[in-house]
This record gives structure tokens, sequence and C-alpha cells, in this order.
């Protein structure tokens, strides 16, 4: 079984079918969704419209539960909220309901998804440092956990002590355990635009990332044409 775990994907439609169609290429057969499907970009019905058709397992990320609820969004960042605001307009009352509804945490074969971190899912903790990564640890009961939310690649073990390691390509050992973030499809903040995601090969132990090219000028130009800030245009070719 090979499994292709995405998130962040925030309406970016071009990134999110370039990686599709690569984890097709690449032989998988399952799929499973971090969160963050909305927000930033401009095809956030079309994203979720895709992922749902999918039927793949998927957890609640910070902006699917912005766009899917009332409340207000003044203490984010402006240009997150005024993207949300568009959002919130963008999606049908299903839809919206649809991503109240989604859970924070779920176990998927024997791997558990988070969209930040399991120890306090809700609150949206960024794990940015092997102390960050110690509390999750703390609460993670299976020997893998998947997660995404800071949009950076990143892997950290849990041994004899917590480590960050690089994140290339992880072979699964008996006694470790495993927190792993795939990074972003839709808006990568390691200062490399390209999407992306993780494969976990389950019969080989092995899990490894693919970055991909995709086309980039037509999620620009789509969010300049959708009067979202073009700050938002700008970052992505930046991979900030
Ligand atoms: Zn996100």
């Amino acid at each position: 079984m090979k499994v292709a775990l995405f998130g962040d994907i925030h309406a970016n439609l071009e990134a999110f079918e370039t990686v599709i169609a690569d984890a097709e290429a690449e032989g998988c057969d399952s799929y499973v969704c971090l969160g963050d499907v909305v927000g930033y970009n401009a095809n956030p019905s079309e994203c979720l419209e895709k992922v749902r058709a999918m039927g793949c397992p998927i957890v609640k990320g910070n902006h699917d539960e912005d766009a899917g609820g009332d409340h207000s969004l003044e203490m984010m960042n402006p240009v997150a909220a005024q993207a949300l605001t568009w959002t919130r307009e963008q999606l049908t009352g299903e839809q919206r309901e649809f991503l109240a509804r989604m859970r924070m945490v779920r176990q998927v074969e024997d791997f558990t998804i988070v969209h930040s971190t399991l120890d306090q899912p809700n609150v949206w903790n960024y794990v940015t440092n092997k102390f960050d990564a110690m509390s999750n640890f703390s609460y993670q009961f299976t020997q893998v956990c998947f997660h995404g939310h800071t949009h950076v690649p990143r892997v950290f073990t849990r041994g004899a002590r917590v480590q960050e390691v690089n994140p290339e390509s992880i072979a699964i050992e008996d006694g470790m355990k495993y927190f792993i973030n795939a990074g972003s499809v839709g808006q990568p903040r390691d200062g490399d635009w390209r999407a992306s995601y993780c494969i976990y090969d389950m019969d080989k132990k092995v899990i490894y990332f693919r970055r991909l090219e995709y086309d980039i000028k037509t999620t620009q130009q789509k969010i300049l044409d959708a009067g979202l800030p073009e700050a938002l245009a700008n970052r992505l070719a930046d991979g900030r």
C-alpha cells in the first residue's frame, strides 16, 4: 500500500492537480488530506470538491475552521483575514458546514493525522523545533503521525531522545516514533516555491518527499483577478 499525504492546499488548484497526477504516477493507491484545503488562494470551492470527490480521510485545518465558521477574523493577520472573508463568500452553506464538521484528529491504517499537533489540536500551535515536537510525542500513540500547518516539510523522531532529521527519505525503524510534516501543496514556506507532499510506502516502511513545479503563473493571475491581495501572489514565487 502506497499512501500520498498532502495538506495546506490552500485553494491552489494548479498545485493540487499537479500533486495528484504525480501521486498517481508514483503508484499511490490511497490518499490522505492533512487539512487547510482553503484560504489564501483563489480556488477554494474547486479544491474542496476535488478532495471530497476523492473520498479520502481528512482532518480540519485552522483555515478550514475559519472558512466554515461565522466568527470574527479581526485577530488574524489582515491579509489572511481578507482572503478568508473572500473564501467564505465563494463557498456554499453546505460546503462551509462540511468544513466546520471535519474532525481534528484521525487514525488511518496504523498512523495518525492531525493538522497542527496532537497535544492541543484545536489551539493550532506551530511545531518548529524539537521542543515543540516533544509535546506532540507525549500524545502520539501510533508509531507514525503526519501533520502540516507550518508549510515546511520536517521530520522529528523520538528514540532515546527527540531529534529533527533530514527529510529526504525516512526508513521506519522499530522502537522509534515519527512526527512528519508533509509540507504545503499550495503555499510552501521553506524558500522553495514547488508544491510539497510525501508518500508513505507501507510495505517497504519508507516515507519520501516529493517537490513539484506547477503552473504558478496561472495561480498568481487567478489571485489578482479575484481581487485578493497581491502579496498572496508574490509570496508563492518566494516560497514564503
Ligand atoms: Zn496552512
